[in-house]
């Protein structure tokens, strides 16, 4: 029986003999004896990857400078729910690592572990029950980190702040119910109006108007009342 391909749901083939392939998460070359016409591949630490761990794996491996084509991976990673709490750091590290990538620096793993451990204090549901996003927060956290901000400081508590209330605001006005994903691409979309604006980086997000991919999943999905919806 063919299975679909976890990253695009086409049919995966039996091929001739194994073929080196190169992870679609990580970029690490692995050997596959199956790929799907993208020969899309995952390797077994990916494959064997908790949400969080795909997140923080795919955030190191990112070369991208676009937030948002590295938050597609991360919520493409079959362990990634279409809604959750997830999303609240994948926001957080695509935002961080497409800035490091910009300004030509990597991102460390001690930088994305300290994304992980704030805002996994974010409970799900936070939108409804606190009036914040989580995603909103995430890019906070983002920021906080890019800055050095923290509660003494001046300027750079000042602008986390900022950008995480204007991605808040952004997010508010798109209407309920939530969605996780329209939530990220938003806070994505403030955070690089922000990067252009305070660390002069020409940071581009382009935004999936009217072609997400996760509608399919998407059971709460606003449909047309959502600027990514691609259609029925
Ligand atoms: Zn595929
Ligand atoms: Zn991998």
């Amino acid at each position: 029986m063919e299975l679909p391909c976890p990253i695009c749901g086409k049919p995966m083939h039996e091929l001739p003999g194994p073929k080196e392939l190169k992870c679609y998460f990580c970029g690490e070359v692995g050997m596959s004896n199956v790929a799907c016409e993208g020969k899309h591949f995952i390797c077994e630490s990916c494959r064997l990857a908790s949400a969080e761990e795909a997140i923080e794996r795919i955030g190191l491996a990112a070369i991208e400078t676009d937030p948002v084509k590295i938050a597609d991976k991360m919520m493409k990673h079959p362990a990634v729910p279409t809604y959750g709490v997830e999303h609240h750091l994948i926001a957080a590290v695509s935002m961080f690592v497409a800035v490091k990538n910009m300004m030509g620096e990597r991102a460390q793993a001690k930088d994305i572990k300290r994304l992980t451990v704030f805002t996994k204090k974010i409970p799900y549901g936070s939108c409804g029950f606190l009036g914040v996003c989580g995603a909103a927060a995430g890019l906070g956290a983002a920021f906080s980190a890019l800055l050095g901000a923290n509660y003494m400081k001046d300027k750079e508590r000042t602008l986390a702040m900022e950008v995480a209330s204007r991605a808040n605001s952004a997010i508010a006005s798109e209407g309920g119910p939530r969605c996780c994903v329209a939530s990220v691409y938003i806070a994505l979309s403030e955070g690089s109006k922000m990067a252009r604006e305070v660390l002069g980086l020409d940071l581009k997000s382009e935004l999936p108007l009217g072609r997400c991919e996760f509608a399919d999943r998407a059971e709460d999905c606003r449909r047309e009342r959502c600027r990514f919806f691609k259609g029925a």
